[in-house]
């Protein structure tokens, strides 16, 4: 059966399929074949950033699966080397060449870095380019609910979405109310747990077992009634197949409860947003 993603509707009115595609380490010569496979599935949602090195994958992806990356929805990110007003002028234009886009759906600031004090410069330019009509939506990624709040009071412009480390080892319970709050939607990346324990937890095997349906699907499933946006990676066509398949799994209230309650303090995986500061 062919599925097509739920939309999630953002607080600038556009809206962003809830279930798309991650290409985090893929390397660039193997991108276009995973994106072409995703594309191919059923998903019109991308997201890459300027720190994987495959934005020029991506595009090639889209151009050999022959479909318009104007029926995309298509992310980026700012890394983290280049806050600040001058260098995001100068990053986005290198992206946007690399992908080879005229208008981009959604650029996000990858990690707000709040030990650089440039979150604030870097999201003027985001309102700049968006003004220009460059980008359409504009939102942030790592951002803790202080920082989200800051910059929100220092631009008086919301972020469309938040993209932050969820999963039903570390679901985000807190700073999901914070960006429901201001209207930030909720992105999840790692939804599958970057592929660790989570994938082989026995509640989850009980569940997925009474759907004869993966473990996997079943986090998507719960993903989707939770009301995020999920981005699952895979290069296997089978499984970029089956996550995309979850879009026909639905899970019961009592279900959904037991992930919830799996979720424990120590389930980060990533770094904490609040102390990150690489480069
Ligand atoms: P993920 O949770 O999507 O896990 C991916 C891994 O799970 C795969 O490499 C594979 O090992 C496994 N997997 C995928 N489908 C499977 C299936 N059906 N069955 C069994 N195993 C399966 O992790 P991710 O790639 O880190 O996160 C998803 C996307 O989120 C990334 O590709 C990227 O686009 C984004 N991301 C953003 C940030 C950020 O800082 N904003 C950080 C990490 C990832």
């Amino acid at each position: 059966m062919a599925y097509e993603s739920p939309l999630t509707t953002l607080n600038d009115g556009k809206h962003i399929p809830q279930l798309g595609f991650g290409v985090f380490k893929v390397p660039n010569d193997e991108t276009a074949a995973a994106v072409k496979a995703a594309i191919e599935t059923g998903y019109r949602h991308i997201d890459t950033a300027a720190v994987y090195g495959n934005e020029e994958g991506v595009r090639q992806g889209i151009d050999a699966a022959g479909v318009d990356p104007k029926d995309l929805f298509i992310t980026t990110k700012l890394w983290n080397a280049n806050q600040g007003y001058d260098e995001t002028m100068r990053a986005f234009d290198e992206s946007m060449g690399k992908l080879g886009l005229d208008v981009l759906d959604l650029y996000l600031i990858h990690w707000a870095c709040p030990s650089f004090g440039l979150y604030n410069d870097t999201w003027k330019a985001f309102i700049e380019l968006q003004k220009q009509g460059r980008i359409t939506s504009i939102g942030v990624s790592n951002f803790p609910a202080e920082n989200l709040e800051d910059l929100i009071e220092t631009s008086g412009v919301t972020p469309v979405l938040n993209q932050i480390e969820l999963h039903p080892y570390f679901n985000q319970a807190e700073l999901r109310v914070t960006n429901t709050k201001y209207g930030v939607a909720t992105e999840a990346w790692g939804p599958l747990g970057q592929g660790g324990d989570v994938l082989s937890d026995p509640a989850l095997e009980a569940i997925a077992k009474a759907h004869d349906a993966s473990i996997a699907q079943v986090i998507l499933a719960w993903h989707r009634q939770l009301g995020t946006i999920a981005i699952p990676k895979s290069v296997t066509p089978s499984r970029i197949a089956e996550n995309w398949e979850s879009l026909g799994l639905t899970l019961s209230g009592e279900e959904i409860e037991k992930i919830n309650a799996l979720s424990r303090a120590d389930g980060r995986g990533g770094p904490d947003p609040a102390t990150a500061d690489f480069k």
